[in-house]
Order: structure tokens, then C-alpha cells, then sequence
């Protein structure tokens, strides 16, 4: 199979490669072409995943093909954006047929759950390889950025943190744990969802946001930094999931919150005013703590007592989204 009947077969021919709203030239020419509206901006993010650094050698190819589109379209989510298209530049190192089919039935999968249309790529040999590249549209100036949050504003979450770090170790074949708590585990891990609509819906009421692909901590210093404010965190107030409650003690399951990444919840800061609204409306909004003068992020308990993150936690789920890291343990 050639370069071309690869690319016709698995790409072009698939359902979310097939011509749609913005997209005025899909897969096939020189370039692609995307339509946006008088007022609106075009946002832009590229993810690269390489095998043995993003994901292990023995990764599910429909499961790698739903999680690498979903990572990328977060960044969309994260800055208030709506979906239109997306480019793959895929490296291979063989033309596998069985592996190509699945790993473009998982990307189809999330680009028809999160509305992304396949515009183009580009195929060549190598060690495997992905890069992403995600378009969205954004009304101008209205875009969720990170350097907006206010002294006096709340800190919130879009839902459970440190689910996909505590299914590292069932992802690396590290432990076993039963079906009810592998399963949600897992999912969380392979195709978490980007919150797309949440991010559209806090235009105009978050003062900045963000995706947490590294970490709670990591993250919310991004918008610490970027706003010139200081961000207070309150330990007990972190939303865990079922399965991470039950599954690990409480100081690892915070440690999985704080400082494990690969959740790809929205993170962001509220003026209060706007809280019960969204609450109403239905999102899944949990106030974590709040912004502050000063600078960086601080952590505190519910009696108001300052905490330094264990040194073990910040080490073993390293921050940085680098599989081999967390794997080592540095
Ligand atoms: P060029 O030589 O102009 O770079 P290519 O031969 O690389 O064109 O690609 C031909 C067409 O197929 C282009 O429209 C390109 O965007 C698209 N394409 C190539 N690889 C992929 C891929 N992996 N997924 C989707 N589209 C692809
Ligand atoms: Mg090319």
C-alpha cells in the first residue's frame, strides 16, 4: 500500500475527512481551506505524541487514535473556542493495515463526539509518531485566556481531578485492580472528554482558564503567573472521583489530584456573581479555592493551615504528561 492509497483509505475516506460547516476544502489539495465569520478568530494548537514518551510501545491503536484528538481539541475547550477541523502529520513505521484501521476508527470516534473535521496531514515513515494540529473559531476578543483572574475571584474545576494519574500504573501494567475501578479509570485515561461546551459556556464569566494537562498545581501557577495573582488552593475541597476515593488512601488520592496530569478538566477563575448561574445551568462547576494578591499557588486545609505538597507526589506523577518519566519515577 502506497503513500496515497494509505491516506485515501484510512483518512480521506473516513466519515469526520467529509466536508462540513467552515471547512470550505477538506483533505486532497495543497491546502486546506477554513471559512470563519466577520468577528471571529481563529484559535490554533499543535500536540505532538511521540511512542515510548507519550504512550507506551504497547498502546491500543483505537484507543490511542481517541486519546490523542481528545488532548488536542482540549486546548479549544480551554480557551473558549468552537471545534471546526483538525490535521494529522502521522509517522509510521510500517503501512500495518489492522493497525491503521483501528487507530483511525478511535480518531473518527472523538472527532464525531467533539464535532472536529480531518482537513489534511501528512504521512511519512519513521518511528511512530502523531502530531496534532486543532482550528477553532472564537467571537474576537471574547477567548478564555490564561492572564485575565482578578483578586476576589473563586478558583474552579469542570470536574473530578487525578483519575487519569491513578490509572497510569494500570495503563503501564504496573497493578490490577477490579473492573469497578479499572474501568472509569481507564476510560478517563484513553478518552477523556473535551469540555467543549462548558468552555463556550464560560465566555464572557471566567476571568482565565485552562486545561490541566500537567497537573492541578502545575497548571493553575500558568494562570498564577499570567495574571500576576496568587491562587489558594483548599485541599479538601478537590472533587475526586468514586473509583480514586475508594481505591486509594486519602494523602495519595490528593497527591493524584494536585499533582497528577492528563485529566483535560477546565480549570478557571469566577467572580463570584456568575457561580449560582452556571450551577443552575447545569455545569459541572466546583469551587476549589480562590484568587489572592501575591504570587503563585498556595495550598491550605479546610482549618486554613498551610501544606506543602508531598515531595513524593510532585515526584512520582513528575508533571510534565512524560510517560518514561513517571514511569521511572523521577
Ligand atoms: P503535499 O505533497 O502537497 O504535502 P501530500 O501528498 O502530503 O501533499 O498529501 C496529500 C493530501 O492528503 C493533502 O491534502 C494532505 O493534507 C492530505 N494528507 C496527507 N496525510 C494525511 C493524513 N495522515 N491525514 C489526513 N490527511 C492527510
Ligand atoms: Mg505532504
Amino acid at each position: 500500500m502506497g503513500e496515497f492509497e494509505l491516506i485515501r483509505r484510512y483518512f480521506a475516506a473516513a466519515p469526520c475527512a467529509q466536508p462540513g460547516e467552515g471547512v470550505v476544502q477538506g483533505i486532497g489539495d495543497d491546502c486546506a481551506l477554513l471559512a470563519l465569520a466577520a468577528g471571529e478568530q481563529l484559535a490554533v494548537s499543535t500536540d505532538t505524541l511521540v511512542i515510548g514518551v507519550h504512550f507506551p510501545h504497547t498502546c491500543d491503536a483505537f484507543l490511542l487514535g481517541q486519546r490523542a484528538l481528545a488532548v488536542s481539541t482540549s486546548d479549544l475547550a480551554a480557551m473558549g473556542a468552537s471545534p471546526i477541523g483538525f490535521t494529522l502529520a502521522l509517522t509510521l513505521p510500517q503501512a500495518d493495515a489492522d493497525w491503521l484501521q483501528a487507530f483511525a476508527a478511535g480518531l473518527n470516534q472523538m472527532a464525531q463526539a467533539c464535532a472536529m473535521r480531518l482537513i489534511g496531514g501528512d504521512t511519512t515513515r519513521g518511528p511512530l509518531s502523531l502530531t496534532l494540529t486543532v482550528f477553532g473559531r472564537v467571537p474576537a476578543g471574547q477567548a478564555l485566556t490564561r492572564a485575565g483572574a482578578q483578586v476576589g475571584d473563586l478558583l474552579c474545576v469542570g470536574g473530578a481531578l487525578g483519575d487519569a494519574a491513578a490509572a497510569l500504573p494500570l495503563v503501564l501494567e504496573q497493578r490490577t485492580a477490579e473492573p469497578a475501578i479499572a474501568e472509569p479509570l481507564l476510560a478517563r485515561y484513553w478518552s477523556p472528554q473535551p469540555q467543549l461546551a462548558f468552555g463556550q459556556a464560560l465566555r464572557g464569566k471566567a476571568t482565565a482558564a485552562l486545561d490541566i494537562s500537567d497537573g492541578l498545581l502545575a497548571d493553575c501557577a500558568h494562570i498564577a503567573l499570567a495574571s500576576n495573582v496568587a491562587l489558594h488552593i483548599e485541599r479538601e475541597r478537590l472533587p475526586l472521583s468514586a473509583a480514586v476515593s475508594s481505591w486509594l488512601d486519602q494523602e495519595k488520592a490528593w497527591d493524584c489530584a494536585l499533582s497528577g496530569g492528563d485529566d483535560y478538566v477546565l480549570a478557571f477563575t469566577l467572580p463570584q456573581q456568575h457561580l449560582a448561574q452556571l450551577q443552575q445551568d447545569g455545569w459541572p462547576v466546583t469551587v476549589i479555592g480562590r484568587v489572592s494578591a501575591g504570587k503563585g499557588v498556595h495550598l491550605f486545609d479546610s482549618a486554613g493551615h498551610s501544606l506543602a505538597p508531598s515531595a513524593r507526589g510532585y515526584q512520582h506523577f513528575g508533571g510534565t504528561g512524560d510517560i518514561t518519566k513517571q514511569e521511572n519515577g523521577t
